[in-house]
């Protein structure tokens, strides 16, 4: 028997915002700050979850300076990284270096993102505009002439309808606002995976590189204070084989890889620990509608690689808000400025998705797909040159075309 909702509650807004991750909390809290009428949906009762990027980069830094909330944000706890390195066949190979980037700080700051999210949370609930709903999870867009007009969502207490002038998808690389309003989807394809574990560790055992190959694998490593954040990649679909191989032999490779995890390693002890997280690269060929705009993953799904996935999202949410936020002070939005914000941020996610690609054919796939060859002239150039790691550095902490705060 179908059970009936235990309510049908109606809201409605200027902007509904669907999805509560890094894009959606910026734009919310912009739009609000603004002055706009914002309903930000979540389906999840708290932002407290893991298989999140925790990096939070020199360029959304940067836009924490132009809001005023630098100082504040940065006494949450956080590790600042200064240099990416890389460990090949045993040797150091230093990638990056940001001391040179044009922005006040000069590091990434690793930062769990529920922090990140609830700082976020907590700066837009100051403005009686802002309307978080957790627990919320939006089930299909209304459209009427051709004209998105609202979301339906689901509650623990039932069905809730809103109606607003412009639904933002910000609900990541599953995105269901996409896929209802059938927008069309380029897919890159990516042939792995990432194993998403922590190795609890002594705080004392500092760090080293962030990436490692060796032999055909490769590992992410992240020093995050009493444990290590690790990702380790895997051929796609080889998940189950590489279960049956057993537990102990995933520690052996860890550990070769990264020979100073030695003992601690041994914590992983069941499957239960380890979370096997899909990796894609996609981008939407339009990504908008009458009524309707997706940014973020929902837009664009970013690899892992690089890390820099959140602070694409935080981008196109500065973007978003920049183009349109005059006109949803006024009223509602019209297709030219939906248009305008994906002509403004197309080009940057084309550069760093191509990027990723690149790493994901010549380096990553190479290395655990095939057995690893990454020409040594380019580990020679790493080494020798320290000039060339300012490329990778602006890359990844700032990107291409970076966004300001224009909005007030
Ligand atoms: C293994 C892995 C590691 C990564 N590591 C990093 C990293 O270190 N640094 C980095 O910058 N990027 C990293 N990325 C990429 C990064 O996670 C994404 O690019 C980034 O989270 C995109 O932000 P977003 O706000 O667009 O979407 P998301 O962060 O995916 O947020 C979407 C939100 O929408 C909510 N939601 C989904 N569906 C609905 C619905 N129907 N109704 C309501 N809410 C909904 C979700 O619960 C979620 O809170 C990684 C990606 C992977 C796969």
């Amino acid at each position: 028997m179908i059970q009936a909702p235990k309510s049908q509650e109606k809201i409605t807004t200027r902007c509904c915002i669907v999805g509560g991750g890094p894009a959606g909390m910026m734009l919310g809290f912009l739009l609000a700050r603004s002055g706009v009428e914002v309903v930000v949906l979540e389906k999840h009762k708290d932002f407290l979850r893991d298989f999140r990027g925790d990096t939070i980069h020199p360029s959304t830094l940067e836009l924490l300076v132009e809001l005023g909330l630098l100082d504040e944000f940065l006494q949450l706890p956080h590790q600042e990284l200064r240099t990416v390195q890389a460990t090949v066949e045993g040797k150091t190979i230093p990638i990056a270096d940001f001391a040179h980037l044009p922005t006040h700080c000069k590091f990434i700051a690793f930062m769990p993102q529920w922090d990140f999210l609830n700082f976020l949370a907590d700066k837009a609930k100051q403005y009686p505009t802002f309307h978080l709903h957790l627990e919320t999870e939006a089930t299909d867009l209304i459209e009427e002439n051709k004209q998105i007009v609202g979301v339906k969502a689901i509650t623990p207490d039932g069905e809730l309808t809103i109606r607003a002038d412009l639904v933002v998808g910000t609900d990541g690389r599953k995105s269901i606002i996409r896929e209802k309003a059938g927008l069309s989807v380029q897919d890159f394809g990516v042939p792995v995976d990432v194993l998403w574990t922590r190795i609890p560790k002594d705080p004392a055992l500092g760090e080293m590189s962030l990436g490692y190959f060796k032999s055909g694998q490769f590992m992410v490593l992240i020093d995050r204070h009493d444990y290590f954040q690790c990702g380790y990649i895997i051929p796609k679909g080889q998940y189950e084989s590489i279960k049956e191989r057993g537990i102990v032999a995933l520690q052996d490779n860890i550990r070769k890889l990264a020979p100073f995890v030695n003992d601690y390693v041994k914590e992983l002890k069941t499957w239960d620990q380890i979370s096997l997280l899909t990796v894609k690269i996609d981008r939407l060929r339009q990504w908008y509608r009458p009524g309707l705009l997706c940014i973020g993953d929902a837009a664009h799904a970013m690899s892992p690689a690089g890390g820099v996935g959140v602070n694409m999202g935080v981008q196109d949410a500065v973007a978003t808000a920049n183009q349109l936020t005059a006109a949803l002070q006024k009223g509602g939005v019209g297709i030219d400025q939906l248009a305008r914000v994906q002509r403004r941020r197309q080009w940057p996610v084309r550069v760093i998705q191509t990027g990723q690609i690149f790493v994901h054919k010549r380096l990553i796939n190479a290395s655990v797909v095939k057995p690893a060859v990454i020409p040594p002239f380019i580990l020679w150039l790493f080494r020798q040159v320290p000039f060339i790691r300012r490329l990778p550095a602006y890359l990844i902490g700032v990107g291409p075309r970076p966004e300001h705060i224009r909005t007030k």
